[in-house]
């Protein structure tokens, strides 16, 4: 069973995000939205606030959670964090971006992403010693108790993400 957001999370986050009073702050100070404006951080409050939904329209994926906005926002409004919800919200309804299912099964099957990183190859040019990678089983436990494990069974009932 997913972990799908009551109508009470739903409106502890819209109430989270009513002390906005539109300044653009935010969305001045988003990397994201200088290259992407499609993604406009304080536009996606608005909307929220006025309509008391939460529609996820796909750019959510988008945003890069530096936290920027929230850090800069003079009413101490979490975007960053409303945006996350917004992403649960978008995969409990089946529309992660490509390729989460995999990464996911990759996670659930070996503990990481992907077996060769560029970070490793890094650390050893500098002699340094390899990071210490989680077992699969211990990823696995993180994995069940967040509900990702709930959101694979989802997504290979759509018929994606599947060995
Ligand atoms: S910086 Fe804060 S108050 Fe200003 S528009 Fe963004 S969320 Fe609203
Ligand atoms: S956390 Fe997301 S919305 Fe906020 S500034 Fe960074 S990329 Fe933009």
């Amino acid at each position: 069973m997913t972990d799908t957001k009551t109508p009470e999370e739903i409106e502890s986050i819209i109430e989270s995000i009513r002390p906005c009073f539109q300044c653009g702050i935010c969305a001045s100070s988003c990397p994201v939205f200088r290259v992407a404006p499609e993604i406009n951080p304080r536009h996606a409050i608005d909307e929220i606030v006025k309509t008391g939904v939460i529609e996820p329209d796909g750019t959510e994926w988008s945003c890069a959670y530096c936290l920027m906005c929230e850090q800069r926002c003079p009413m101490g409004v979490s975007l960053a964090h409303l945006l996350v919800a917004v992403k649960n919200i978008s995969t409990e309804k089946g529309n992660a971006p490509e390729g989460l299912p995999e990464i996911i099964h990759s996670i659930l099957s070996t503990g990481v992403i992907a077996q060769d990183s560029d970070l490793d190859k890094m650390r050893e040019k500098y002699d340094l010693p390899p990071l210490k990678r989680p077992t699969a089983k211990e990823v696995r436990k993180v994995l069940e108790l967040t509900g990702a494990t709930d959101l694979l069974e989802l997504y290979q009932s759509k018929g994606v993400g599947s060995d």
